[in-house]
């Protein structure tokens, strides 16, 4: 008799310690020589397979692992690589490879984007050549383990259709793009069929978003000529992020296996295959453990929803495995300390693996050979849900009296404009940085002896305050018109409020993957979210003493911080937004008292909140809003509040946006290459803004020029009374002599604007 099988759809690249990012950033200092940095990797990159193996996955993912980007892989894999990169056909050296992502000075980086909901980003395709079959990645990474380890990987792939989506560049129709590709993808199936491959999994998370009927036609014609190309590969069509557009259409498309996530489908993937079942001769792959939560699951309900779904696939046709790639949680639990209610509650990579083992195991031979795993989680959570963590009385209290409060401000913009004009005179093209400026090596290494008890209090913080009075008399040197206190007291945003509020866990390696070599640790909200003191008042008030010029009060705001740390599920996510909310609203209030006139809210996690399909969206927004305005409405009408959000496509949410009711808004927009700029017309948007005026992600220091033909750009659409001038971002990535050299040419851009107009 046939069994169920476990699977991954993908593991986390960085490496229990982040070997990973080390070793790409040895490499990128030319601390490791090319040899090293693959030898390297490779270790790594089979070490995961290994690790795999051993947990017991039957089918484990080869060719996920990247050295930056699966995007950008795939991109190299067609020799996508954008003129400006000057590439001459081959196999992409790994020296144009990091140039696309990191641009080097003769050519900038291609553009960044975030990966459809989460916080993974990468590098957009540039389409403006035809593809061809540079390297076969997937056989390359079969092959390797295969010979090394003798393992059987299932290689993964990016799939055409969703790749052609996220590009841009191209000319031609969108169907006639994608055709390109059918033959370069039947090669690599086809050697991946001589090879004597049997599963392929081809990832189309584009079908998990509302696509269109030609769309779909569209994947329906390749996946046709792709299952044709390579018959005896099986090719597993893998979604994931929500439930599918279209139920019956997918499990009908001509392929072997298709996958579905069944944890962030609202239910709507399990509803639809108990309504329509599932075609007998195809494999399912349900993604029934959480690929984006770190919480341990209750496997009891996890084999609940696998006995309905085996009513309708048989246990031979069943793949069990994670909702998506483990990409978006960390590596393990096994080196964390945790408090006591947490403890036995949370699963990261490898526990979610075991997670899956056990799944298949209690389908193959009946849930008492799991038992004990099962009852371990229930009393694990029972004490953690009725910790005092989760029951504070006072906050629940605040939450119902949210309806009966106002939640906006006192006056429309057009008043708080005048009044704020009087009460903080600025120039015309008033200049300003978005928070954070760059660390030096010294304040990390003392911020980690302060951690460790090592260094007392008032060292630290007076290592801190020296830091902050070099920046501010730097900037005024520099010629900023609105100062920030430079964030050395953080070393990440969310982290620095977490830390001070109630209701945070911190891990000790809880590391997943942004964006090339950085990794982000999101904090785990496990209880409710209290103010417990001023967090951000002693630095703000500290620069502000130094100086005349206004400094800008810095603060992450309740969006972001809910959407970039690990969030409990015993209430909905939006009470623990407002939760937060309103401990940012008492924060607000004692830097208002305390005289300080700008208080800047970041929200760059907003858009990536946003539910993939249309008719979710609203409901999103509109409580994203709420909570923005709860942290930030109370304040007078001289007080302006800014908000910081980067990332280019606004088109979505300006209406949400205009809804925040910022006075200043700041974007990032050199790396969308002025695409966007239209979206914050004067008609849709009328407050005040700033558009990043040069690219913060890499090291590059722009030219006056770019900088000028940025600024113009803006203003032959932008009120030029409402325009501010500042980088893309905070600073902090980058060093400090780069820093210093782009915010004067920024200065001069702004002045010499200025004088023009
Ligand atoms: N204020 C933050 C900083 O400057 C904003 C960072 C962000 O938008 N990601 O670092
Ligand atoms: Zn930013």
């Amino acid at each position: 008799m046939g069994k169920a099988r476990s699977s991954l759809l993908g593991y986390p690249r960085i490496g229990e310690q982040r070997e990973w990012k080390k070793a790409l950033e040895q490499f990128w200092a030319g601390k490791m020589n090319e040899l090293e940095f693959r030898d390297k990797m490779e270790q790594i990159r089979l070490g995961h397979v290994k690790k795999l193996a051993e947990i017991g996955i039957d089918l484990i993912p080869v060719g996920d692992f990247s050295f930056y980007d699966h995007v950008l892989d795939t991109s190299a894999m067609f020799g996508l690589v954008p003129e400006r990169f000057k590439y001459e056909g081959g196999k992409v050296s790994l020296e144009t490879y990091f140039d696309i992502a990191r641009g080097n000075q003769g050519a900038v980086a291609s553009e960044m984007t975030k990966w459809f909901n989460t916080n993974y980003h990468y590098i957009v395709p540039e389409l403006d050549k035809e593809p061809v079959l540079a390297d076969n990645r997937p056989l390359r990474f079969f092959r390797e383990a295969k010979e090394k380890l003798n393992i059987e990987g299932k290689p993964v792939i990016l799939g055409p259709v969703t790749f052609v989506k996220l590009s841009k560049g191209y000319k031609r129709g969108f169907k006639d793009v994608v055709e390109q590709f059918v033959p370069l993808y039947a090669k690599i199936l086809r050697e991946l069929q001589e090879e004597g491959v049997k599963w392929v999994q081809i990832d189309e998370p584009i079908l998990s978003t509302a696509i269109s009927n030609e769309e779909f036609e569209i994947v329906e014609d390749v996946y046709h000529a792709l299952q044709e190309s390579a018959p005896k590969v099986n090719i597993l069509l893998q979604t994931y992020f929500d439930s599918v557009e279209d139920y019956q259409k997918v499990i009908t498309l001509p392929v072997k296996g298709i996958g579905l996530d069944f944890v962030h489908d609202r239910g709507e993937n399990l509803k639809a295959l108990k309504r329509h079942g599932f075609p007998a001769d195809k494999v399912l792959a349900a993604g029934v453990i959480d690929g984006r939560n770190i919480w341990r699951a209750n496997l009891e309900e996890k084999l609940l929803n696998l006995e309905e779904i085996l009513q309708k696939v048989h246990k031979d046709s069943l793949i069990i495995q994670p909702s998506s790639s483990l990409l978006h949680v960390p590596v393990t639990v096994r080196n964390e300390n945790l408090p006591q209610p947490l403890t036995g509650t949370l699963a990261f990579a490898d526990e979610k693996s075991e997670e899956v083992v056990l799944l298949a195991k209690a389908v193959n031979h009946g849930k008492p050979s799991i038992a004990a795993k099962i009852v371990e989680a229930i009393v694990a959570f029972q004490h953690l849900n009725s910790s005092t963590f989760r029951n504070n009385r006072q906050i629940q209290e605040e939450l119902k009296k949210l309806p009966s409060m106002k939640v906006s401000r006192a006056a429309t913009f057009s008043i708080r404009q005048l009044e704020q004009e009087k009460a903080i005179p600025l120039p015309l093209l008033p200049t300003t940085t978005i928070g954070s400026f760059p660390q030096t090596a010294d304040l990390r290494k003392r911020r980690q002896e302060w951690r460790k008890g090592q260094l007392s209090d008032v060292e630290y913080d007076d290592i801190i305050k020296s830091e902050i009075k070099r920046w501010v008399e730097l900037q005024e040197e520099i010629g900023l018109d609105v100062l920030v206190h430079g964030e050395f007291e953080r070393t990440d945003m969310v982290e620095f409020f977490g830390e001070k509020l109630a209701g945070f866990h911190f891990t000790k390696l809880g590391w997943v993957q942004s964006y090339g070599s950085r990794c982000v640790k999101p904090p785990i909200i496990f209880g409710d979210v209290t103010f417990e003191s001023p967090m951000t008042l002693k630095e703000t008030l500290y620069a502000q003493s130094l100086t005349d010029k206004p400094v800008k009060g810095m603060l992450t705001g309740p969006v972001t911080i809910l959407n970039w740390s690990f969030v409990r599920e015993d209430i909905s996510r939006f009470q623990v937004a407002n939760q937060i909310a309103l401990a940012l609203r008492k924060e607000v209030e004692v830097l208002e008292e305390n005289g300080i006139s700008m208080i800047q809210v970041d929200e760059p996690a907003l858009r990536e909140g946003l539910p993939l399909k249309p008719k979710h969206q609203e409901e999103y927004l509109n409580r994203a809003v709420y909570a923005f305005k709860l942290a930030t409405s109370s304040v007078k009408n001289e007080t302006q509040i800014h908000t910081h959000m980067c990332y280019s496509n606004f088109k979505q949410i300006i209406k949400a946006i205009n809804a925040l009711d910022a006075d200043v808004i700041s974007i990032e927009t050199s790396r969308s290459h002025g695409e966007l700029i239209q979206t914050f017309e004067e008609k849709t948007y009328g407050k005040g803004i700033g558009l990043g005026i040069y690219d913060i992600h890499s090291p590059r220091v722009p030219s006056l020029g770019e900088m000028l033909k940025n600024i113009e750009r803006a203003l032959r659409v932008l009120d030029k009374k409402l325009f501010w001038i500042n980088p893309d971002c905070g600073l902090k990535t980058r060093g400090e002599a780069e820093t210093i050299a782009a915010l004067k040419v920024m200065i001069e851009a702004a002045r010499q604007t200025r004088e023009r107009l």
